[in-house]
């Protein structure tokens, strides 16, 4: 048990081997978020929930976060005993994390999203969680890196796959925005904000967060 009491044990059945285990968590009363970067990282003071977003199973190495732990496929299961499983040093990374854990915990989900074939938009996700990793240690190298890297693959994954009411179509548009916003690449963030606030789904919050940006974005641009 965690003396943290910010943190607590939540319980999980790995679906791929069966093993029970337990991986902490940030308590939701407990999160203080201080601000936001417009593309969405949020600091926060004291526990950091993004450093828990990863579940691993201390016995087989199959990885996800806690959303999608669950809900692995027939194939993928047999890919991660394949492939994952025997590679696997047993050891229990869900206790307390630092940033080099919330990294490697991130890194390890990302692999496995790789080689199961997972879908470009929860491949996006990881690339962006470890892209704000990396800009929380000021390595702006790193951070490029993958926010080019979840860039490509909300791309993708705009053009190709179904979305869901967690993550619909319009948050993919408009992350793709705020993206090309931290590049500097202003034309293109204002085309993808409007390819945002085109789609009928969009909520009323949602728009006016995109219409914020937008008038931002486009004064930006001006003063280019
Ligand atoms: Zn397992």
């Amino acid at each position: 048990m965690s003396k943290n009491e910010d943190l607590f044990e939540k319980s999980f059945n790995c679906p791929v081997c069966g093993y029970k285990f337990k991986a902490l968590k940030v308590r939701s009363r407990k999160i203080r978020v201080t601000h936001r970067d417009p593309d969405g990282c949020a600091h926060f003071i004291g526990e950091n929930p993004y450093f828990y977003n990863i579940s691993i199973c201390p016995e087989c190495g199959y990885a996800a976060t806690e959303d999608r732990f669950e809900s692995i496929g027939f194939e993928r299961k047999e890919i991660i005993t394949e492939r994952i499983t025997p590679n696997w040093q047993k050891r229990d990374i869900n206790r307390e994390r630092d940033i080099e854990d919330a990294i490697n915990t991130h890194k390890i989900a990302l692999h496995q999203a790789l080689i199961t074939d997972d879908t470009r938009q929860y491949i996006g996700l990881l690339a962006m969680f470890l892209a704000w990793l990396y800009r929380y240690i000021e390595d702006t190298k790193n951070e490029r890196k993958f926010l080019e890297y979840a860039l490509d693959n909300f791309q993708k994954s705009y053009e190709s796959e179904a979305f869901t009411k967690s993550f619909p179509i319009e948050r993919c548009a408009f992350l793709i925005g705020e993206i090309f916003n931290t590049f500097k690449k202003y034309d293109d963030a204002v085309k993808w904000y409007n390819i945002a606030l085109e789609h009928s789904s969009l909520n009323p919050g949602m728009e006016k967060q995109i219409r914020e940006r937008w008038q931002i974005v486009s004064q930006a641009r001006r003063r280019e």
